[in-house]
């Protein structure tokens, strides 16, 4: 089934008198389950599309449709609440609260779903043991590797069970056998029936997704089907 579908969507910023078309025309549709690497040179719309997509932003023209809801109209609230529901955002930056434990930033989202405290303990620490950190649930940001961070925020990102997962170049701070240990979790998170969307600049990260979009200015380039995909299997 379908999750995502844009249909021509644009987005226009204005900066005194100049207009900028960072996207003028995109319709992509991504069904359930995907594993999607969005590519491009920088300036082609990435962030822009991730943004409209991850409900951050809406588009200046065209429809979004998000897992059967129009949210191209939606106001600031609206958008918020169907972003809890819906999206898991994994940063380059992991965005992890420095002074809190593992085991409450990956809480932290729950707190708005109306669990306990004890509920939230209980299944952020699974979140935490499904991304093979349950030992370092007392540890805080700074006690942990980049990796171990990084998988710190997918528990995060994972704790509401989204409909998407979106990860902005997730392995943008990580050196290249700590990327490939996320690619690796990604894989197994995907082969749980998990949608993955992850923007990337870099061959050797989207070589692991099963279907590559690339942009240029601001228009889908090109949108294949990786039939190459590498894999840990
Ligand atoms: P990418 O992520 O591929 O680098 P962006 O989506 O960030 O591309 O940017 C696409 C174009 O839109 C660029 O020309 C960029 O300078 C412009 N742009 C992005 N965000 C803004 C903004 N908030 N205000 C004005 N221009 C923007
Ligand atoms: P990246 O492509 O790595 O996300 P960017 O530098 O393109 O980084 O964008 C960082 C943030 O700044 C984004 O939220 C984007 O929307 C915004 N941005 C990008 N270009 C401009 C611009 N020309 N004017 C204002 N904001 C911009």
């Amino acid at each position: 089934s379908t999750i995502i579908e844009t249909h021509d969507i644009s987005r226009v910023y204005r900066m005194g008198s100049e207009t900028i078309h960072a996207l003028k025309s995109v319709s992509i549709s991504i069904n359930k389950g995907e594993y999607v690497a969005f590519m491009g040179p920088s300036g082609s719309g990435k962030s822009t599309l991730m943004n409209i997509v991850g409900c951050l932003d809406t588009p200046s023209g065209g429809n979004y449709i998000l897992n059967g809801n129009d949210v191209s109209n939606m106001t600031d609230n609206e958008l918020a609440e169907v972003r809890n529901k819906e999206i898991g955002f994994v940063f380059q930056t992991f965005n992890l609260l420095p002074r809190q434990s593992s085991l409450e930033n990956v809480a932290l989202p729950l707190i708005y779903a109306g669990y306990s405290k004890s509920q939230r303990e209980e299944k952020a620490q699974r979140a935490l043991e499904s991304v093979g950190l349950g030992h370092r649930s007392g540890h805080k940001p700074n006690e942990l590797s980049g990796g171990q961070r990084q998988r710190v925020a997918i528990a995060r990102a994972l704790i509401n069970d989204p409909s998407i997962i979106l990860a902005d170049e997730p392995t943008g701070n990580l050196d290249t056998k700590t990327s490939y240990e996320i690619m690796e979790l990604f894989e197994n998170l995907h082969a749980k029936g998990n949608t993955i969307i992850m923007v990337t600049h870099e061959e050797d990260i989207a070589k692991y997704a099963h279907r590559i979009v690339r942009l240029r200015d601001g228009l889908v380039e090109s949108d294949i089907i990786n039939d190459d995909v590498t894999t840990f299997a």
